[in-house]
């Protein structure tokens, strides 16, 4: 009778990859506060009577089935809404599941590229996946290092570049010629991303540089002009080639009924998001303008529904807004944002309230 070898003792957990043990978890505290202004989200839930309409829709479907494998019919409508070809589109629940599968497509193995200050869940996937990651510093004005960049894509690689625009989390929007330089100096060797989520409360709409070139996604979202964050769901702009690649790291059915319907009606009635973005945008101007003479704090320009705002200590000025109601996002221990909160724009009234209690400090 033979028996089998004691196993040797391992550490516990050995299992799990390492890269996966040394990265640390997604850093994210929910806080209740009155006034909301920390994660960028829409300050408005979906209008009253979209929202009973897809309900209407809800209650005829077939809870009991499997969604459309790849969600067609919202892939279609998604299309037609960005005049784009259907079989250029993926979608995911949320952007964040397309950045996962993208590093897993270009990334694993290989180089991630992008920029310091930069957008969490980069380098958070980046990491998980054990891809070398490659962040060039923003200029100090928070425009795009094209140079640099542009040295590191001719050079490096293969591998994947995410281009934020407007930039998160500096509301930074570049010039169109310095984003498509970036773009243009990624070859054939890398899977270039624009990442889009806030293009709705800005100059650039992106589309343009990515059309046409095979290795480039524009990413976007449901989540933030949609006002629809809570349903989870983004898609890629990208060619038909590369988006045959990505749909099969995508798991089956992965969009749920719910989400697809709500998006549906959405994309039926989208004019409640251009004025929406447009009442963002004159309250951020609004906002920006009132903190430009603040005898302590000073507020960056931004062209998105955030912005930053620089303190002389960002624990105090953090817990003062938190005394008055108001939750912000600290973006103080980030590379080149010494003291920075990140403030979402809210309702006139929630803007309001910020305005008083950041005009309570005089010193
Ligand atoms: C909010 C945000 C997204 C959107 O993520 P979802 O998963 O679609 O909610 C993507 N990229 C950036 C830079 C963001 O700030």
């Amino acid at each position: 009778m033979t028996t089998s070898p004691a196993p040797t003792q391992a550490a516990p957990l050995s299992g799990v990859r390492e890269a996966v043990r040394r990265t640390p978890a997604y850093p994210f505290t929910a806080i209740d506060a009155p006034i909301k202004l920390d994660q960028n989200e829409s300050a408005l839930d979906l209008p009253p009577e979209l929202r009973a309409l897809a309900l209407e829709r809800l209650a005829t479907q077939e809870w009991n089935r499997y969604p459309d494998l790849h969600a067609d019919t919202l892939r279609h409508k998604i299309a037609a809404f960005e005049d784009w070809d259907p079989s250029g589109v993926v979608v995911t629940p949320g952007s964040n599941v397309l950045i996962k599968l993208l590093t897993e497509l270009a990334g694993l193995h290989q180089t991630v590229l992008s920029v310091q200050p930069t957008f969490s869940v980069y380098t958070l996937e980046s990491s998980l996946l054990g891809a070398e990651t490659v962040l060039m510093p923003l200029n100090p004005d928070f425009s795009l290092p094209v140079e640099a960049l542009s040295a590191e894509l001719g050079g490096g690689g293969p591998g994947l570049l995410f281009v934020t625009q407007p930039h998160a989390p500096t509301g930074h929007l570049d010039a169109e010629a310095d984003v498509r330089a970036v773009l243009d100096a990624a070859g054939e060797g890398w899977i270039a991303v624009l990442d889009e989520a806030y293009h709705q409360f800005s100059a650039l709409d992106g589309r343009a540089l990515v059309r046409g070139r095979e290795n480039r996604v524009s990413l976007r979202t449901f989540s933030k002009a949609w006002g629809l964050a809570g349903l989870r769901l983004g898609y890629a702009l990208t060619s038909p080639a590369l988006a045959a690649h990505l749909q099969k790291l995508v798991s089956a059915f992965n969009v749920n009924i719910l989400t697809q319907t709500v998006a549906e009606v959405a994309l039926e009635h989208p004019g409640y998001v251009r004025e929406r973005a447009a009442q963002t945008i004159a309250e951020r101007e609004r906002v920006l303008s009132a903190l430009r003479h603040h005898p302590v704090y000073t507020a960056l320009p931004s062209q998105a529904n955030f912005f930053l705002l620089r303190t002389p200590d960002a624990d105090a000025a953090y817990r003062h807004l938190l005394s008055r109601g108001i939750l912000v996002r600290r973006q103080d221990k980030l590379p080149m944002l010494e003291g920075c909160l990140r403030i979402s724009i809210g309702t006139p009234e929630q803007n309001d309230a910020l305005l008083a209690a950041l005009g309570e400090i005089s010193q």
